[in-house]
Parts: structure tokens; sequence; C-alpha cells
């Protein structure tokens, strides 16, 4: 399976215990194979997740990837915890954070969502290849 010849979007849900992160990143790593942006790609994916996990009171996550016309998109969304997520070195939340700082780093753009059952927290990657990659995928 790969985001690059197969459906645009892709989602999976994940256990909420630190070991899962290695099946996050092989799930993003599957999907973002040959793409340019796949190590930003994966570092952000494993990034969010570890924050779901540590930081949510949520026994379980997921993982959405989305090829966008010139981004991979990556939303992780779980059952929300205290505090909105922040970036930041330092701070009451520093764990996450340390994470967020880095996803804020290789990102385009960054945001959360938050209703009264679930925080999102998403990031937007560059696509570092020629927009005509796009147009033979979609062809
Ligand atoms: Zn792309």
């Amino acid at each position: 399976m790969n985001m690059l010849d197969a459906e645009a979007i892709q989602i999976r849900r994940f256990r909420a215990s630190l070991p899962e992160l290695q099946h996050v990143r092989r799930f993003v790593g599957d999907l973002v194979t040959n793409h340019p942006s796949a190590d930003d790609a994966v570092l952000a994916a494993s990034e969010l997740a570890a924050n779901a996990i540590e930081h949510s009171d949520s026994g379980a996550f997921t993982v959405q990837m989305a090829h966008l016309q010139d981004a991979v998109r990556i939303e992780v969304r779980d059952a929300g915890g205290s505090g909105l997520p922040r970036p930041g070195p330092n701070g009451p939340d520093a764990t996450r954070g340390r994470g967020l700082f880095i996803v804020e780093s290789i990102s385009r753009h960054w945001g959360v969502a938050r209703d009264a059952a679930h925080t999102s927290v998403w990031c937007e990657i560059d696509c570092a290849h020629a927009p005509a990659v796009h147009e033979y995928l979609a062809a």
C-alpha cells in the first residue's frame, strides 16, 4: 500500500501504549514509501502519536494520512486530556511541547482541533517533489 499510487486518505486506529509507536512509524512509512518527504512525515506522525499516548486519557487514537495537492497531511486524534497542546521546550506540559516543537519545525502548518470528546492535532508537510508527480498520480 502506498499513498502515491493508492487511495489518497488512509486511517488506522492504534492502542495508546508506547510500543505502538513502532506500528505507527511502519504504517506511515509504508504509506509514504518513495515520497521525498517520507522521513519528515514519519517523524511528525511519531511525535504526534507519542503525545496522544502520553498526554491524553485515551485508550486508543487514530492516525489519518492524506496526500494533498502539495503536502502530506497527518492528523492524530484521541479522546482528549487536560490542557491544550502547545509547542515549546519548557512549560508545564514540557514533553508534549518538545514533540510539537519538532512538528512545528518540519511542517508548514499545524494546529489543534478540539471538541468535548476528542483532541485532534494535525500538521502539513510540504511535498518536496514537482507538482507533475501529482498530475501523474491523478491520471
Ligand atoms: Zn507529495
